[in-house]
């Protein structure tokens, strides 16, 4: 049931109240964590709608992961009622980007049906352009990758890079960036960063572009504002300079994505740029217990600060926070998988209430195959996400073919599977033909002139592809174009390519069925966000393309943070759980060289690191439990560990340690966890 709004701001302290209704000028809500920032937010929107009757089409929401942006969606939703939602934007800062880029297509030199590519994507382009000078290795083109990702997320566009370069890595990093601009151009594809980069700087160079988008957005609400990177700020602040109206929020000791680009200096910076701004602190934490909340308190204290905050409950001391040493990580998992299983019987609690958090995704591997062994439902976020199987990016790359006939890699990726008889040594004669001729490898395959180079043979297995791609193709634009995916999936056979390339038949059931519940999402998302998209002239391919285009958006997105919303325990790096909460938080490898992480002490950046285990402690509502490992493999050798530095930073009264050399014997306690463990089964059997 919705309730009224005027009921819902009433439940909120006055300081959140003041937030709400703040809306004629430029807000910023700062403060700690679970303090109610995003319920700010959400109510906000809702109060917007209904209170000061503006169209929800007006109001942009923006935050960082999908996850979030789900769950922001929902809670607005269950305030609005019937059609008080439609055309709401609620949506990471990229999906913001890539429907200004939609819209904008023409202003920008972009051809309809343009490609996103993914981080694999501009790899393998960055590998092309750099090896043909000298053969370089991954680290090199990670590298440079990664600069040109910096590069751009500060604006810094390839002539810029290019005069400021000052050493010889950085004038090649930068001759690089040039190419490689050049080439997603001319394949008619854009990258992860140009979603904010594109749309930034065409709002900046084009007067009439920068009016249609302020007439369309009238109220900005960011959340985690303290992770946004230079972009990001810039199209907040273009998007906003003249109404002033909106509101961010956020918390500087969350701060975890430096690395990314972000900059916590923004909050400063807004207080400059908009001398108006109204800032409002929260002070009273609504998610944790008094002992959680004040070993975050404590631990946080150690960094400097910009601001100062005080966070307090109400909501009990609770119990206190446990600290288990572990023989070797692999008993670290057992623990962390045993206990799982024993409290929520203990405390009636759902598998959803438990998050394991951890530093790298690695770490999830041994936890895995101990929740397997209990048959404990568990989800991995960010790790091989359905996105990253075999089966699903063949089909994307079809889906992207389909779409963009330039974009070369989907092309390499699917010209062979199934297995079309053209090999490697064809393909590199036609990649040369393509580029002395300056087209894509799908147009290369129907000009005449291939045929001097390559045998009548190979000529035609070519052509066969193209001919069956473009045949598909005019099924779309002529009618059902979801139909006609399932159609061309059919006649390839891909489902027996499946089966002679499994180890086991089932797999290749498992992974055809991964195959339609791709294309069915396909044709969800499709119904789903029909005003997201500008022209409400839409033809059915059209449609077919922003949905594909939102699909590999979501495919990044989520290799970041991912979804899921069935009754599992959360198994998430700490990076992934911003925002979220959790009854029961697990926080493990509470040691130096895993967090703070080795490269962090090495380049000097612990207070990040530091921020980071305040993120993870406070996603804990009522328990939380660190573990670490008194030995652990590193590089194939078993190697001892010391606990980290952030548990000498925690108040020692709110510890309660075990397994400490010092303390109670690990081993018997173990014993006495596994006993316990095994009367439990008994009983369940
Ligand atoms: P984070 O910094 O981790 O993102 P946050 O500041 O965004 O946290 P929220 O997630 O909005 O905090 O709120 C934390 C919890 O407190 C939520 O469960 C929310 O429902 C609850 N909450 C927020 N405000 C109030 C309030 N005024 N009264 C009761 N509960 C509240
Ligand atoms: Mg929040």
């Amino acid at each position: 049931m919705t309730q009224s709004i005027a009921s819902r701001i009433a439940k909120l302290n006055p300081r959140q109240q003041e937030a709400v209704r703040a809306i004629d000028g430029p807000c910023l809500v700062l403060a700690g964590a679970g303090s109610g920032k995003t319920s700010v937010i959400t109510t906000k929107i809702a109060y917007l709608v209904q209170e000061c009757g503006m169209s929800a089409r007006r109001i942009a929401a923006v935050t960082f992961t999908n996850k979030a942006a789900r769950e922001m969606k929902e809670r607005v939703g269950s305030m609005l009622q019937g059609r008080q939602g439609h055309g709401l934007t609620v949506s990471t800062f990229h999906t913001l980007g890539l429907n200004i880029i939609r819209g904008e297509l023409k202003a920008l030199g972009y051809k309809p049906g343009f490609s996103l590519f993914d981080p694999e994507d501009a790899k393998a382009l960055l590998r092309d352009l750099m090896n043909k000078d000298a053969q370089v290795d991954a680290d090199q083109i990670n590298q440079v990758q990664a600069a040109i990702s910096n590069w751009k997320n500060d604006l810094v566009l390839p002539g810029q890079a290019l005069s400021h370069a000052d050493s010889e890595d950085e004038l090649f990093a930068a001759r690089v960036y040039e190419a490689y601009v050049r080439h997603l151009k001319a394949y008619n594809a854009v990258d992860f960063d140009d979603l904010i980069l594109l749309p930034v700087t065409l709002l900046r160079d084009d007067p009439e572009a920068l009016s249609r988008w302020r007439k369309r957005i009238h109220y900005m609400l960011v959340d985690e504002y303290q992770d946004t990177n230079v972009s990001q700020y810039q199209l907040v602040q273009l998007l906003m300079a003249e109404r002033q109206t909106f509101t961010v929020v956020g918390d500087d000791d969350q701060s975890i994505y430096a690395w990314r680009g972000a900059r916590p200096e923004n909050l400063v910076t807004l207080g400059e740029d908009f001398p108006r701004l109204n800032v409002i602190k929260l002070e009273q934490n609504y998610r944790s217990t008094g002992t959680i909340l004040r070993a975050a308190n404590t631990l946080i204290a150690n960094n400097p600060h910009v601001y100062e905050k005080t966070l307090w409950s109400d909501m009990g001391q609770g119990e206190a926070i446990r600290v288990v040493v572990n023989r070797h990580e692999e008993a670290e998992a057992e623990r962390v998988a045993s206990e799982i299983l024993t409290r929520r019987i203990k405390e009636r609690a759902e598998w959803r209430d438990f998050a394991v958090l951890y530093r790298g995704n690695f770490q999830a591997r041994l936890l895995e195959l101990k929740l397997q062994h209990y048959q404990i439902p568990y989800k991995l976020s960010g790790g091989t996400s359905f996105f990253s199987r075999n089966e699903i990016k063949d089909a994307m790359a079809y889906l992207r073919l389909l779409i963009n006939p330039a974009d070369d890699n989907a092309f390499l990726r699917i010209v062979n599977v199934p297995r079309r008889e053209i090999g490697p040594s064809t393909l590199e004669k036609l990649a040369n033909y393509a580029t002395e001729r300056g087209g894509s490898l799908f147009a290369a395959c129907q000009e005449l002139g291939l045929a001097e180079q390559l045998p009548t043979r190979a000529v035609e297995r070519l052509g066969r592809f193209t001919h069956f791609i473009e045949g598909v193709r005019r099924r779309m634009d002529g009618g059902d174009a979801i139909a006609a995916i399932r159609d061309m999936l059919r006649e390839m056979d891909y489902e027996a390519w499946l089966y002679q390339n499994a180890s086991a038949p089932t797999i290749a059931e498992r992974r055809m069925a991964n195959v339609w519940t791709l294309i069915d999402q396909l044709e969800k998302s499709m119904d789903r966000d029909p005003d997201e998209d500008t022209a409400s002239t839409a033809t059915e391919t059209d449609g077919v393309e922003a949905a594909i285009s939102r699909l590999v958006l979501r495919d990044i997105l989520e290799q970041q943070a991912e979804e899921d919303d069935s009754d599992r325990v959360q198994l998430l790096t700490m990076h992934a759980s911003k925002g979220l909460e959790f009854p029961h938080v697990y926080l493990m490898g509470l040691e130096e060289e895993l967090l703070p992480h080795r490269n962090a002490i090495e380049v000097g950046t612990v207070e990040e690191e530091r921020r980071l285990a305040y993120v993870g402690i406070t996603r804990a509502r009522r328990t939380l439990t660190m573990t670490l490992a008194r030995q652990r493999k590193a590089y194939g050798e078993l190697m001892d560990c010391t606990p980290s530095r952030f548990l000498d930073e925690l108040p020692e009264d709110a510890l309660e340690w075990e397994g400490r050399a010092d303390r109670e014997d690990p081993e018997k306690k173990q014993a006495r966890g596994k006993d316990a463990i095994a009367g439990l089964r008994s009983l369940l059997n």
